[in-house]
């Protein structure tokens, strides 16, 4: 039995996404009771794939997730990147084995509602309660309240806000702020998935069946494909400018679209988008980084973790990552409690701990996004060899 707090506290989280779920587990396994309430009426991540790197790998497979997601993980690709036009320009066949031999976790790719799946099915056997459809429409900072849309009220002694992008609590833990609205960034992404059993070309059935990470580097935009579900899935992520309304951050879009879009890249690419159906348009957005990430007061019992409080651009697949390690910081911190007392140590330490890295991790990916493009494409080039 691993060990636990002295005392139990009851613990609310907001959202049941990768952040509120890892929150949920390291909680439950420092010993408190836990209860997660989420609008949607279940578990809702999109058919899309996930890049999990060794950071949160590691603590994963300490959670001991169910051997099926491992078993549905993709943990040995070779990398290759090339420019939009087919060229190859860096390629290492021992990518994901360097990188888990390095940090002795793996660098994998997964299906993300095996993830999700996984994570639930762990924390629902560590007695994490789960209410589904109820979204919660206020937040008491004071009393640790919370109010849902029907007006249902519980009371926790912490609330963990894991409510993603479009953050209520943040909304209503800074009233005034309006710099730190949602806004766009100027680009989006057409995310696809295409499985073997819908392919035909013998050659596009051999790129899934033996997984690779590749991507594509071409002018204001870039593409990053992998195989999921050991090879029978292959997962594309489309980053180009954004052309989507103001007001509209997703949305279905249109196939054909996409192809004129991609039409002078990659012959082998085009192939791939030849058998896509259907495709969603995601805009990526950023906010401002938050001041605090806690409720600070005599009774400190409010802390954010995930997208609500550092949302990421995917360049360097982070977001969800991050929001691993933010779970598990701050569960982990709930083992030492001894008192209620304490809460406020605790927040404080998790504050100190995550929101740096975070906040440095956000302007890294804002970095990154020349070196995805090649609207400098002598310097991006010039990088990768490096
Ligand atoms: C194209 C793309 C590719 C990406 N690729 C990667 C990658 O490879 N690796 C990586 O690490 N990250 C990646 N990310 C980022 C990652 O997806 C996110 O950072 C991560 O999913 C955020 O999880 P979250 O739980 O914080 O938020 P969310 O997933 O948004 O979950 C929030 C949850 O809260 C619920 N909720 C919201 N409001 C309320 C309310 N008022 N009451 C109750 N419930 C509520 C929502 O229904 C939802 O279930 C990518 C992102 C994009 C856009």
């Amino acid at each position: 039995m691993p060990p636990q707090s002295d005392i139990h506290l009851d613990v609310i989280v907001i959202g049941a996404g990768i952040s509120g779920l890892a929150a949920a587990i390291e909680t439950a396994l420092s010993g408190h009771h836990v209860v997660v309430f989420e609008a949607a009426g279940g578990l809702h991540e999109i058919g899309a794939g996930i890049i999990i790197t060794p950071n949160s790998s590691r603590i994963l497979k300490r959670w001991g997730l169910s051997d099926s997601l491992w078993a549905s993980t993709t943990e040995s690709a070779p990398l290759a990147i090339r420019s939009y036009t087919g060229r190859l320009l860096v390629s290492d066949g021992d990518f994901c084995k360097t990188l888990k031999e390095r940090y002795n976790a793996p660098f994998a790719f997964l299906h993300r509602i095996d993830l999700q799946t996984a994570l639930y099915a762990r924390a629902k056997e560590l007695g994490v309660g789960f209410q589904f459809g109820t979204r919660i429409s206020n937040v008491n900072f004071e009393t640790g309240e919370i109010i849902s849309q029907s007006g249902v009220k519980t009371r926790g002694d912490l609330v963990i806000a894991a409510d993603g992008l479009w953050s209520l609590c943040r909304a209503h833990f800074l009233p005034r702020d309006f710099e730190g609205v949602p806004r766009p960034t100027g680009d989006l992404a057409y995310r696809v998935v295409l499985t073997l059993d819908r392919i035909e070309d013998p050659e596009l059935r051999e790129w899934i069946a033996n997984p690779r990470m590749s991507m594509w580097i071409g002018p204001k935009s870039h593409v990053v494909g992998y195989s999921l579900r050991k090879g029978t899935e292959l997962n594309l992520v489309l980053v180009t400018p954004d052309d989507l309304p103001a007001d509209v951050s997703r949305q279905a879009g249109s196939a054909d679209e996409m192809r004129a879009l991609f039409k002078n890249w990659d012959p082998i690419l085009n192939r791939f988008l030849a058998c896509v159906h259907s495709v969603k348009k995601w805009k990526l957005i950023h906010r401002k980084e938050m001041r605090r990430w806690i409720h600070t007061s005599e009774n400190s019992n409010f802390v954010f973790v995930g997208d609500s409080c550092h949302p990421m651009l995917p360049y360097m697949a982070q977001g969800a990552n991050s929001a691993i390690e933010d779970g598990a910081v701050i569960g982990r911190l709930l083992l030492h409690i001894q008192t209620k007392y304490q809460i406020g140590k605790a927040l404080g330490m998790y504050e100190q701990l995550r929101k740096p890295r975070g906040d440095a991790i956000v302007k890294e990916t804002f970095r990154q996004v020349s070196r995805h493009t090649a609207t400098h494409s002598r310097r991006s080039t010039a990088d990768i060899r490096e």
